[in-house]
C-alpha cells in the first residue's frame, strides 16, 4: 500500500505510475490522478493557443502549416509528395513486412476471428471495387474460365493465371481495348461497350483436350470482344459442332 501525493488516498502498489528511476519503480502519483493532470494540462495549453500572445514561434508555424494543407495549393502539394514518395513507402512496408511476417499474420488471423461481420463487409467492398475496375474484370473472366476448362478435362489450376498464360492483366486489357467503342465484328450492328461485351475465343476453348491446348487457345491472338447476343449464338453453335465431332 502507498499514499498518493495528490488525492491523499491509500492504494495498491500496482495502480501507481511507472518510473524506473525510483526505488520501487513507481511514482507517488496514482494512474487516475495522472490522467486528470494530463487532461488539465492539455486543456490549459489549448486555451493558451487560442490567443496569439500565448503562442510560441513554433506553435505559430504549426498552425500556419495546418491551414496551408487545407488550401487548394496545399492539397496539390501533398498529393505530389505522396506520388513522389510512393516508391520509398512501398520499400519501407516491404522491409517491415519481411521483419515482422509472423507477428502481422497472427494479428490479422486474430482480427478476422474477432470481427467476422466486418471481414465480410470488407471482402464485399473489395470485390465490388475489383469488378468495377475493367482491367481486373477482364482478367477475372479469363481466370474463372481457365479454371473451369481445366476442371472439365480433369486437371487442376495449380499456379497463378499470369504464370500459366504468360501475359499480365494490363496486357490483356490493352489487347482487348481496341474492340471497345467499335461495331461488333460478327453482326456489325451493336456498338461494343464495357457493359455489354463478352470475351470470345476465336477458335472455341471447348475443343481443348490437353493443358497445352488450353494455353494455346487462351493466347492473346485468339481473344477478342463481341456482343452478348453473338456470343450466345456462337456458344450454342460451338456446342453443336463439338458434340458433332465427338
Ligand atoms: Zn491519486
Ligand atoms: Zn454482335
Amino acid at each position: 500500500m502507498k499514499k498518493c501525493s495528490r488525492c491523499k488516498c491509500e492504494k495498491e502498489n500496482n495502480v501507481f505510475v511507472i518510473e524506473t528511476n525510483k526505488k520501487d519503480g513507481r511514482k507517488e502519483l496514482c494512474n487516475e490522478c495522472f490522467i486528470q493532470l494530463k487532461q488539465k494540462r492539455s486543456e490549459k495549453r489549448k486555451e493558451k493557443l487560442k490567443t496569439p500572445a500565448g503562442r510560441t514561434a513554433w506553435d505559430q508555424y504549426i498552425i500556419l502549416r495546418r491551414e496551408f494543407r487545407h488550401t487548394e495549393k496545399g492539397k496539390i502539394k501533398e498529393k505530389q509528395y505522396r506520388e513522389n514518395s510512393k516508391h520509398k513507402q512501398q520499400k519501407y512496408h516491404q522491409v517491415y513486412y519481411q521483419n515482422n511476417t509472423e507477428h502481422i499474420k497472427a494479428r490479422s488471423i486474430q482480427w478476422t476471428k474477432d470481427n467476422p461481420e466486418k471481414k465480410k463487409q470488407q471482402r464485399n467492398k473489395q470485390n465490388k471495387k475489383r469488378q468495377a475496375n475493367i482491367i481486373h474484370n477482364f482478367h477475372d473472366r479469363i481466370r474463372k474460365r481457365l479454371s473451369r476448362v481445366l476442371n472439365e478435362i480433369g486437371l487442376k489450376k495449380e499456379s497463378r493465371t499470369q504464370h500459366i498464360l504468360g501475359y499480365s492483366a494490363q496486357e490483356l486489357f490493352s489487347h482487348l481495348a481496341k474492340y471497345i467503342n467499335q461495331l461488333c465484328e460478327d453482326c456489325n450492328l451493336i456498338l461494343i461497350k464495357k457493359e455489354n461485351c463478352c470475351i470470345d475465343h476465336i477458335i472455341p476453348i471447348g475443343c481443348a483436350k490437353t493443358k497445352e491446348d488450353v494455353i494455346r487457345l487462351n493466347q492473346l491472338e485468339n481473344l477478342r470482344l463481341i456482343c452478348k447476343s453473338c456470343n450466345l449464338l456462337k456458344v450454342t453453335y460451338d456446342l453443336r459442332l463439338i458434340k458433332g465431332n465427338k
